[in-house]
């Protein structure tokens, strides 16, 4: 889909009002500056099953083997 198709679209949606393009402005500037998650996922120091000591940036615990990041 183009960017001018989306525009088209929008406007015809909204009774060709040239509000409604502000409004995907927005949408679309909140849509790419939304943070990456998985990068700011944070990894437990502490494997939250068995308690053992991680070490750093490990998200699979060499004790019980489980994905510290998704328990
Ligand atoms: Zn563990």
């Amino acid at each position: 889909m183009t960017e001018a198709y989306f525009a088209k679209k929008t406007l015809m949606e909204n009774n060709w009002n040239p509000d409604s393009l502000i409004k995907l402005e927005k949408i679309k500037k909140e849509f790419y500056n939304k943070p990456n998650k998985s990068k700011k996922l944070k990894i437990p120091k502490y494997c939250p099953k068995c308690g053992n000591k991680l070490k750093d940036k490990t998200k699979i615990c060499p004790y019980c083997g489980i994905h510290v990041d998704e328990y």
